[in-house]
């Protein structure tokens, strides 16, 4: 295979920010690692080519994360095998055709999902085509603990598990030591290999240089108490006794323009900035000291390898609550769903609790997987040399097949 590029399918869905997260770390890596070997792309296929319910699977997704208990519902209600078998069977049914499409068009020699969803229907189309030979499959789990059934398919080539406890349950339903792989979450290269000083970052994000700086966001749709647990910061990290601040704030509201536009009327009695979307979120990371989130896997992956001790306090119900022991337990961080004790929390890590402060610090560094999206892209680009001569030779057929199916 070197003298062929090969394609790269990344199948995700825009659901809150971590898939497109992960989807483009990969993308980036394989440029980094492989250069022109490999042709990425990365698509939102059954937004593309499937018609509703899976179209729409974005839009149900923020309304039922509105609506927490119908979310809940949804996520255990789908869980036992036969249940969810027979509705994806029903969907697959619906949609195999557009599933198809997306293949002819992209013709991938890789196809690595990093969607709880996007199992089942590929791999049955690919199957149903004769394909699965020829192409490699490989799922990317997204989760860090406590993950969906629909994650795991006996039939992929390797499941790459963020953590020990995700190659367990992978286990347990079946999968073969040799599909698993333990390796952390993928997180973009700009931020894995950013080498950042918090006093320049300071200067450069204009804030202020001396002060200690929290954190505090809500994954990519700005979720949570953010508006709440803001104010109550903005009472904790200012001294009454000497009028001065103690501490400075960022709130980064990401997709949630509603919130920053409510945040931005507050009149603040210390130094604080409000972001919209973000892009680069390792300088924000670097710039500050700790910081206060749901549990997204993302942000929690990137805190980690930041060593910003964490706050936890939301979790989408269902696979964000596994999230906090892995980080409670781990001593990287503390839950809290109350914003005064949140709060006050920050105001004594900043004050005499300091060492507290430096002590979750190393425990977070300690944890942090920084390496794991270039071991997947090179664990994968093995699987993909062993069926180099192989899959030559299916190139051929695999085109034969596309322009047949073409012409008919
Ligand atoms: N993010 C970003 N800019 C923002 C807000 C969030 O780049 O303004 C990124 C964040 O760094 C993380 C991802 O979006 O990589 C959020 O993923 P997470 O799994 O934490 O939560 P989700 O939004 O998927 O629920």
């Amino acid at each position: 295979g070197a003298d062929r590029t090969k394609n790269v399918l990344i199948l995700m869905s825009d659901t809150g920010g971590g898939h497109r997260a992960s989807a483009e770390a990969i993308r980036d890596a394989f440029r980094i690692e492989f250069g022109d070997e490999y042709k990425v792309f990365v698509k939102d296929l059954f937004t593309e080519h499937a018609g509703w319910p899976l179209n729409d699977m974005e839009r149900s997704y923020k309304f039922m994360v509105k609506h927490v208990q119908l979310w809940r519902m949804a996520f255990h209600g789908t869980s036992p095998r036969w249940i969810h078998n027979i509705y994806l069977a029903a969907i697959a049914s619906l949609h195999t055709k557009k599933v198809e499409a997306g293949l002819k068009k992209y013709k991938p020699d890789i196809i690595i999902s990093v969607h709880p969803l996007m199992q089942h229907i590929p791999l049955w189309v690919l199957q149903w085509q004769n394909l699965q030979k020829r192409v490699v499959f490989v799922t990317i789990i997204t989760d860090l603990n406590t993950c969906h059934p629909t994650w795991f398919h006996s039939d992929v080539n390797r499941c790459y598990c963020p953590s020990e406890e995700v190659a367990k349950r992978a286990a347990l339903v079946g999968l073969q030591p040799s599909q698993i792989h333990v390796s952390g979450l993928p997180i973009r290269p700009s931020f894995c290999r950013a080498i950042l000083v918090k006093d320049e970052l300071r200067k450069e994000l204009e804030m202020d240089a001396d002060l200690p700086a929290v954190l505090l966001m809500g994954g990519g749709e700005g979720m949570g108490p953010v508006k709440k647990t803001a104010k109550a910061l903005g009472e904790s990290l200012f001294d009454k006794e000497n009028g001065k601040p103690i501490g400075q704030l960022v709130v980064i509201c990401g997709r949630n323009k509603t919130l920053s536009a409510t945040l931005s009327e507050i009149p603040w009695k210390i130094p604080v900035k409000i972001m919209g979307f973000v892009t680069q979120m390792e300088k924000y990371m670097g710039a500050c000291d700790c910081i206060i989130t749901k549990a997204g896997p993302g942000t929690i992956a990137e805190a980690l390898i930041r060593g910003l001790p964490i706050i936890l306090n939301d979790f989408i119900p269902g696979q964000e609550v596994g999230n906090v022991p892995y980080v409670v337990d781990n001593g990287a961080g503390v839950f809290s769903k109350s914003s005064k004790q949140t709060a006050s929390l920050v105001a004594s890590w900043f004050g005499p609790e300091s060492d507290v402060l430096k002590k979750m610090s190393e425990n977070a560094l300690k944890l942090a997987q920084p390496d794991a999206v270039f071991d997947i892209v090179r664990d994968i680009h093995e699987l993909a040399e062993q069926r180099g001569p192989l899959s030559q030779m299916t190139h051929c057929l695999t085109s034969s097949f596309f322009q047949s199916r073409n012409n008919s």
